[in-house]
Order: structure tokens, then sequence, then C-alpha cells
């Protein structure tokens, strides 16, 4: 078990690549705290892992409200009397170029993809800091290197994450606190599905030129990026810290 009594704390795990990584950080030991928006994903999450033997909490927070980020940190420190991961997984999509975004639109995706990963570090790193030991892990995306159309909020808010990723990392070391970001490629997840349906009056011809621009010749599933995610949570991955981990099927080469 590579997670064995860790107190693993995900934000939207209701769904997606962080479900994905909820149920597989359980599967090796984990008590995972499930946090979502939406009560009946968070709780179908923690029912699964309870199926299959595990433990986890669920716990409903909007990771852009400081006043609830702080409360759901709040009981975590109560129940279990620390933080071992922060995974920084909530995200929202944005479709358009900067003429065509709407101004509510623009800062609605900067909130959710921004200001959700500065409150839930803000709240549990000084419980890392105390402890002097910790893994962040905030979600970026490969849009953060290369260029896509039409993803002008989007692009902006993983870049920004990026760099925060490495300015966390270098005020942090000093405590122990490792901080790394994940990059995914496009994975086929609720979120790439609505994204295509909005986006494309035929998302099936959009899937197979997605799929051209990768090396792989395929998109990626959640499962992938959890097992990413599950070597930045683990000791595995001591030596690494600030660094983007791409797990992208080779997009940034496509
Ligand atoms: P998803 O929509 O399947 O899951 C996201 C979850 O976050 C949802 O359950 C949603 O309810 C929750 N959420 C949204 N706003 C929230 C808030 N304010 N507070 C708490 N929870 C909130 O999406 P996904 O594809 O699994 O994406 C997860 C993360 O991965 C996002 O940050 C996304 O930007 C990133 N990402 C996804 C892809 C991809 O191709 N799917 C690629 C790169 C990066």
């Amino acid at each position: 078990m590579r997670l064995q009594n860790k107190i693993i704390l995900i934000t939207g795990s209701g769904s997606g690549i962080g479900k994905a990584t909820a149920l597989l950080f359980a599967s090796e030991g984990a008590t995972v705290v499930v946090n979502d928006l939406s009560v009946e994903k968070g709780e179908e999450t923690v029912e699964e892992i309870k199926q299959a033997g595990g433990s986890a909490l669920f716990v409903q927070a909007d990771v852009t409200d400081p006043d609830s980020v702080k409360s759901m940190v709040d009981q975590i420190i109560a129940a279990y009397g620390r933080i071992d991961v922060l995974f920084n997984n909530a995200g929202i999509s944005g479709v358009g170029a900067i003429h065509e975004v709407e101004p509510e639109d623009w800062d609605r995706v900067i909130k959710v993809n921004i200001r959700g990963v500065f409150l839930p570090s803000k709240y549990v790193l000084p419980h890392m800091m105390e402890r002097r030991e910790g893994s962040i892990i905030n979600m970026s995306s490969c849009i953060a290197e290369i260029g896509l159309g039409r993803r002008a909020s989007y692009s902006a808010t993983k870049g920004a994450v990026l760099s925060l990723t490495k300015s966390m990392q270098v005020d942090y070391a000093p405590y122990q606190i490792r901080v790394n970001a994940l990059l995914p490629g496009t994975i086929m997840t609720p979120f790439v599905e609505n994204y295509l349906r909005n986006s494309y009056d035929d998302p099936e011809a959009a899937i197979n030129s997605l799929k051209k621009r990768q090396l792989s010749g395929d998109l990626g599933r959640p499962e992938d990026v959890a097992k990413a995610a599950l070597f930045l949570a683990s000791d595995e991955s001591k030596f690494m810290m600030g660094s983007p981990l791409y797990i992208d099927g080779g997009v940034v080469f496509g």
C-alpha cells in the first residue's frame, strides 16, 4: 500500500479525474476526504470507496468561498488531526477567444480555477507547516504549455496555476512541503464531454481531430491521471519539487 494511513483531501472529487484519483488513493490505503460542490456526486464517490472496503468522508464546500473552505479544513483537522496531501483538482472549463468571452464568464473561470487553488492551500498549509511535511498537487493542464485556440480564460488559469506551483514550492520548501503540478492532455471526462458538446456542431469530428494531435493517437482516461497523482502524493516522488508532470499522450509534441 503506497498511501497507508495518509489523510488526503481531493477537491472536486465527485466526478472525472478527482473521482478516479479518490478511488485509487483509497485502494492504496489512504483515508480520502472527498470534496465537491455537488452533494450527490461527492456522496456517490464516498459510497463507491466504502463498497470497495476503503475509508472516505464527504465534505461539501465551494473552493471559491473562504468560509466554506476554512470550515472544511477545520472539520478534517477535528476528525483526523492532520492533512498529509492536498490535491487541488476542482476546475471548470471556459470557451472562446478573448473577443467572444463575456466579462462575467471570464471572472467565473478565473475564480474557480485560481482562487480554488489559493483558498484550500491557504487553509491547509499552516497545518502542514506545523508538522513540517506534506505534499500539494495542483491541477494545471498541458494547455499551459501549448497554444489551443478559443480557450482564452481557461489557458490563462492553467498557466497561472503552473507558475503559482513554482512560487509555492519556493515558499514552502523550508517546511519540507512539496508542491508539484499535473499537466494532463485531453482526458475523457464529463468536463471534456460538456466542452465538446457546447463548442462543436460535430463533437465526434472534434474528438477525432483531438486524437490526431496526440502522439499516442488516443485520448486519456481519468485513471491515467490518477496514477500520476498517486506518484506525486506518495514518498516515491520525494525528490520532485515544483515540477510539472505531463500526462498528455505526447500532445505537447503533436
Ligand atoms: P469534471 O467536471 O468531471 O470534475 C470537476 C469536479 O469539480 C466536478 O465534480 C465539479 O462539481 C467540481 N467543482 C466545480 N467547481 C467547484 C467548486 N467551486 N468547488 C468544489 N467543487 C467544484 O472535470 P475533470 O475533467 O475531472 O477535471 C478536473 C480537473 O482537471 C480540472 O481542474 C480541469 O481543469 C483539469 N484538467 C482536465 C482535463 C481533461 O481533459 N479532462 C485536462 C487537463 C486538466
